[in-house]
C-alpha cells in the first residue's frame, strides 16, 4: 500500500524508491566515466539538497576526481522565490579544470544560471551540468542540461536530500506531495 507520510504540515506520496535512484545515479556515472576518460573533473556540488546525490555519485566515479561545494538558496517553503541569495561563495582553484556541476533538481533553471554566471568568471576549461532531477515542464532557460539522472512533472517533491521547509532531506525515497 503507497500510504501517505507528512513531512512537517504536508501529506507527500512514494513516487521514486531509493533502488531506482541508484539504477539511474549508475546511468549517469557511466556516461560520466566515459566522458572524462583521460581527464580530471572538478566536481562542484549545490548545497544543501544535493549531500545524498553527491555522496552516491562519487562512489560510482572511477575517473580522477575532486569535489567542492558552494550554497544557494531560491525557495521558501514549496515555492521558487526567483530570488537567488549566494551563501557560500565558488571554491578556490576553478581556472583550466573539467568542471561537472552537481544540483538535486533543475526546476525553472534560474539558480543553475546564476551559478553558470558565476563559474564562467573563474574561467574553467569547460562545464557540465549533472542534475539529479529535472523538470522539463517548468524549465524557461536555453543551456544544456547534460546529464539528468531522472525526468518529472512539475510536482514539489521532497526526500534524497531534498527538503520542505527544511525537513524530509533524511527519506531515502523521493515522495510528492499531495495536493
Ligand atoms: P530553479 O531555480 O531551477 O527553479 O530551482 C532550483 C532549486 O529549487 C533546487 O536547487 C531546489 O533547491 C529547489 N527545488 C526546485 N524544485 C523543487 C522540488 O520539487 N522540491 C524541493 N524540495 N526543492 C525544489
Amino acid at each position: 500500500m503507497n500510504q501517505p507520510i507528512t513531512v512537517k504540515d504536508k501529506q507527500f506520496i512514494l513516487s521514486i524508491s531509493n533502488e531506482e535512484i541508484q539504477n539511474s545515479i549508475q546511468k549517469v556515472a557511466d556516461r560520466i566515466n566515459a566522458d572524462y576518460a583521460g581527464k580530471e573533473i572538478f566536481f562542484i556540488g549545490v548545497l544543501n539538497g544535493v549531500f545524498m546525490y553527491a555522496a552516491d555519485l562519487l562512489k560510482k566515479i572511477t575517473v580522477p576526481c575532486q569535489i567542492s561545494f558552494t550554497k544557494v538558496a531560491s525557495y521558501q517553503g514549496t515555492q521558487s522565490t526567483g530570488t537567488i541569495k549566494q551563501l557560500i561563495g565558488m571554491p578556490e582553484g576553478i581556472e583550466g579544470r573539467h568542471v561537472v556541476i552537481l544540483e538535486d533538481i533543475v526546476d525553472t533553471g534560474f539558480t543553475m544560471r546564476e551559478i553558470l554566471n558565476q563559474l564562467q568568471a573563474h574561467k574553467p576549461a569547460d562545464i557540465k551540468i549533472a542534475t539529479l532531477l529535472f523538470k522539463p515542464n517548468s524549465f524557461k532557460e536555453s543551456y544544456n542540461v547534460d546529464y539528468r539522472a531522472m525526468e518529472i512533472p512539475n510536482a514539489f517533491i521532497v526526500g534524497y536530500g531534498l527538503d520542505y521547509d527544511g525537513y524530509g532531506r533524511n527519506l531515502p525515497d523521493i515522495y510528492t506531495v499531495v495536493n
